[in-house]
């Protein structure tokens, strides 16, 4: 199978279900409190995962502290008091779930030292598999989906409180089961999951929902777009001060690059995102290409056909970078 060079094996193993139930059997007997963090600019899948085993640890009587801060649009996924500001150090014999970090740079909301014991759960291949258990699965379309399998593992039923944010990281993965990651597996375990009690319609309609300044945020932005390398390359850029004209004050912006990916006779997006003397840079594969790769090469990570870096330096200089290290990919794949 695919693999690349030692940071990155997109590889599973055979018996990733059995360390699940190692980590489940040791979650629901463990008496000291328990944190679960996700990564850095939390989506989805990362919200998702983390709601959906925090409910299921709390409905077993643990004492779950969730350190995120979601995205405005997805604020309305959490309860009041559910999540918690970023904490300076854990508590202690406290057992830390990491889940949907890509590496553990990436984690967000708590320092991974401290824990009396960490279990990783995730679906990149840049993930190097830290932590006392860990569970790293590239095949999975989404971190939620092995989530899901956890909680399955547990002494409990299932209800919508748990089944609605899992849904979600299923959801944002596919994005609406489009990708190519959307597998048989996402398809049933969606339906699975509604059956528990999900409002679809609902979630799928409210998921969109968008303030009123991410659309003319979206008009300057897709004003940007630029096509490179014969056409098989399209960016787009969003200077910082895209977003104080447009008052967008909060960052809705993150699935432009979802947008732009299905630009005809393209094999690779990037939305190029300005945040001080950075430039988060988001890429989209596709016809065989590797996001992951050339994300690699800009010193990031992620998936085969969705990754991402931050790279110092100007919108100018990051597309510089980014079109060396597509140009290096296309030749290749
Ligand atoms: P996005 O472009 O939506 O931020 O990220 C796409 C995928 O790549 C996500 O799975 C995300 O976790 C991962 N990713 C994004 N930026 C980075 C990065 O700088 N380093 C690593 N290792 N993964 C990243
Ligand atoms: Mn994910």
């Amino acid at each position: 199978m695919y693999r690349m060079s030692p940071q990155v094996d997109n590889r599973g193993v055979a018996e990733y279900r059995d360390v699940l139930d190692a980590m489940a059997t040791r979650a629901a007997a463990w008496s000291g409190p328990i944190v679960v963090v996700g990564h850095v600019d939390p989506d989805g899948d990362a919200l998702g995962s983390c709601l959906a085993l925090a409910r299921a640890l709390r409905a077993l009587g643990k004492d779950v502290t969730v350190p995120l801060e979601p995205p405005r649009y997805l604020q309305f996924l959490a309860e009041p008091g559910e999540l918690s500001p970023a904490i300076a150090s854990l508590p202690a014999d406290c057992l830390l779930f990491v889940l949907d970090v890509s590496d553990k740079s990436r984690a967000e909301g708590a320092p991974l030292e401290g824990a009396s014991a960490v279990f990783n759960i995730d679906h990149h291949g840049t993930n190097d598999r830290f932590g006392d258990l860990a569970v790293v699965e590239p095949a999975k379309a989404a971190c939620a989906l092995l989530v899901k399998e956890f909680i399955d593992a547990l002494p409990l039923t299932w209800n919508a409180a748990m089944a609605t944010p899992c849904l979600t990281g299923i959801l944002t993965d596919t994005g609406n089961f489009r990708y190519g990651n959307t597998s048989r597996e996402a398809l049933t375990v969606a339906g699975e999951l509604i059956d528990y009690g999900v409002d679809y319609v609902e979630l799928t309609d409210r998921l969109q929902w968008r303030h009123p300044s991410y659309f003319k945020l979206l008009g300057k932005v897709m004003n940007t777009v630029r096509f490179d390398l014969g056409g098989e390359l399209i960016t787009a850029r969003l200077a910082e001060q895209m977003r104080s004209d447009a008052g967008a004050d909060v960052d809705d912006s993150d699935d432009f690059v979802g947008l732009i990916r299905y630009a005809e006779g393209t094999k690779v997006a990037a939305l190029l995102k300005q945040r001080g003397d950075e430039v988060k840079v988001s890429v989209r594969s596709s016809g065989g290409a590797s996001a992951q790769r050339i994300c690699l090469e800009l010193g990031g990570g992620g998936h085969l056909a969705a990754a991402g870096a931050t790279v110092t330096g100007s919108l100018e200089q990051a597309h510089a970078a980014l079109l060396a290290a597509t140009e290096r990919e296309l030749s290749r794949a």
